[in-house]
């Protein structure tokens, strides 16, 4: 059994996580990492607390508590607009400060959202590709799926 947390964007407090669930389940996305016969157990849900992210300093402790083994950074993060201009100080901090892997990503990217990122030179500049591998991994049809 795996335990994790999610950590979403502030600006998405009110988000249900829906789609996050939803890929959890069917190991898309960021939870593409875990394989399904692997079962996985959400232990803590919450936001950065608004910019410039502050919950990030204190609310992994609180997750690991419960016993979670690694963190993930929601997708929307990545896709927001703008995308998060931290999203590579907060995994360094919690890897750094707390010693448990950080995921960057949860959902796939929405198709509809990939089409508008990828005409933005702030996106190819912030090294999403590369800082966040496995939501360029899901198919166009399963992109789609979550639009
Ligand atoms: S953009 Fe970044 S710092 Fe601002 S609310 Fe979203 S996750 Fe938090």
């Amino acid at each position: 059994m795996k335990k994790i947390g999610i950590i979403i964007c502030g600006r998405y407090q009110t988000c249900g996580g829906g789609k996050c669930f939803r890929a959890l389940k069917e190991r898309v996305g960021g939870f593409s990492v875990y394989s399904s016969d692997e079962d996985v157990e959400v232990v803590g849900y919450s936001n950065c607390g608004g910019c410039p992210g502050g919950n990030i300093e204190y609310v992994p402790e609180e997750m690991i508590k419960n016993g979670a083994q690694a963190i993930h950074l929601a997708t929307g993060l990545v896709v927001g607009y703008p995308p998060c201009p931290r999203i590579k100080a907060f995994k360094e901090f919690i890897e750094t400060r707390y010693k448990i892997p950080v995921v960057i990503g949860t959902h796939p990217i929405p198709m509809k959202y990939f089409t508008e990122h990828e005409k933005m030179s702030f996106w190819e500049k912030a090294g999403m590709k590369e800082i966040a591998p496995e939501l360029f991994k899901d198919t166009e049809n399963t992109m789609k799926d979550y639009n």
